[in-house]
């Protein structure tokens, strides 16, 4: 079923009829709707809700809007239904849902219903949470008090066991069900290989050895320090608002991680101020973690954290080459000589993107949602074109790679 909303621009005035694809998500978290205006490039942030519809509600009209979007809390939608001019411009029965069966089929929409079905269950129910636990992990807390809290907020009876973890290790549990229920089969399949080597090293190593990990990645990043100060917040923050990226979802779901992805594929859940706000966030948190990424990968493969060897190529000094570097050469150094980690990481530290963010000079096209990012003050040719959706999905690739960093760290640190 799809329900018409009109509403109206409350800058330049101009009228838009959302026709918003309904489906049971409606029950369970309010629906991000994020439009820009295409006559005056205001961005008008909605949401919608169950019973009360679209809020706020001054924006609704009762004439029929010049420009017609099709809507979908959690499908991305084809261009055949997006930002089109005059009324009667596409059929009213036409969903996003009908529509992306044509293009893809059924079994694979269905794939993704199942990953939106684990989101909804297992992490929009306590999105917030993450955010308010922060605190106890932070000061590292009586984890009894941080417990009671997790009681409080599940309705379960206070616990009268004995408690062992700390807090840092009941939130990484934490953690670990939100990545089991963000994360896809097919990104296990085909992008956490590489995790998995990393653990299968870690069971056969020694504890001589996971201990000089941590201490020799320590000089340049306080492990502990970088999950309680960067990760962890990260991961909060963006999770607060993952309902913003279900749509981008899709990708993960399907298993078409290769950006850019060939379809015409838009996405209305959220604009591309958020986008570039999170993945230049996510960069830079990534980035603080590399040189231990790449301690872990000397140790794995020659037995010491600083010792690099790869064909010809020997250095003992491999973890300097990280020291007082710009995120830009640090990214250069994986790039070059870290092939298994560059692909692990791949889409989630383009610092093209990060630049155009910093440089605030940024040009977004509502028509094609096209972003081009200007990553090069100096150079006016030096752009990086990327479609709405697509930084979309790294964003959500850098929280899945950024959570199976955590919980890889702290699989670590159980071992010691
Ligand atoms: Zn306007």
């Amino acid at each position: 079923m799809t329900v018409s909303t009109n509403i109206k621009c409350d800058v330049c005035g101009h009228t838009f009829t959302i026709k918003s694809q309904m489906d049971d998500s409606i029950f369970a978290y309010d629906w991000p709707i994020e439009i820009v205006c295409p006559e005056c490039s205001n961005h008008i942030a909605l949401h919608m809700n169950y019973p009360d519809g679209i809020k706020p509600s001054s924006y609704i009209v009762k004439e029929d809007g010049k420009t017609h979007i099709g809507y979908s809390a959690t499908l991305p939608i084809l261009s055949e239904i997006y930002y089109k001019e005059g009324i009667g411009s596409f059929n009213p029965f036409y969903s996003a849902y009908m529509n992306l069966c044509g293009l893809y089929g059924i079994a694979v929409i269905e794939k993704h219903k199942i990953t939106i079905a684990k989101i909804i269950n297992g992490i929009i129910p306590y999105k917030s949470l993450m955010i308010e636990l922060l605190p106890f992990v932070k000061l590292d807390g009586n984890p009894e008090y941080l417990l009671n809290k997790l009681a409080v907020y599940f309705k379960q009876k206070r616990g009268e066991k004995r408690v062992t973890a700390n807090c840092l290790e009941i939130y990484n549990d934490f953690i670990e069900t939100i990545f089991n229920a963000l994360s896809t089969a097919e990104y296990i399949k085909q992008r956490s290989s590489y995790m998995l080597e990393l653990r299968n090293f870690v069971d056969d190593a020694s504890t001589e050895q996971l201990q000089q990990l941590l201490d020799c990645a320590s000089p340049f990043q306080d492990i502990d320090k970088w999950l309680i100060s960067s990760a962890y917040p990260y991961i909060a923050d963006i999770v607060n608002h993952i309902e913003q990226y279900l749509p981008a979802t899709f990708f993960s779901s399907i298993g078409a991680f290769s950006i850019p992805h060939a379809e015409n594929l838009n996405i209305l859940t959220i604009d591309n101020r958020q986008v570039s706000d999170d993945y230049a966030r996510g960069f830079e948190e990534l980035m603080k973690i590399v040189p231990f990424m790449a301690a872990i990968h000397n140790l794995k493969h020659n037995g010491d954290c600083n010792h690099y060897k790869e064909g010809e190529v020997e250095y003992t000094n491999a973890l300097e080459k990280f020291v007082n570097k710009t995120n830009g050469d640090k990214k250069k150094e994986i790039y070059n000589s870290y092939p298994s980690l560059k692909e692990y990481l791949e889409y989630t530290i383009e610092n093209h993107i990060r630049n155009g963010k910093n440089h605030e000079d940024e040009v977004y096209d509502v028509k094609t949602q096209n972003i081009a990012y200007h990553f090069n003050a100096n150079r006016a040719d030096a752009i990086h074109n990327e479609r709405l959706i697509d930084v979309s999905f790294r964003v959500y690739l850098q929280l899945v790679v950024m959570m199976e960093i955590t919980i890889l760290i702290n699989y670590i640190k159980k071992k010691l």
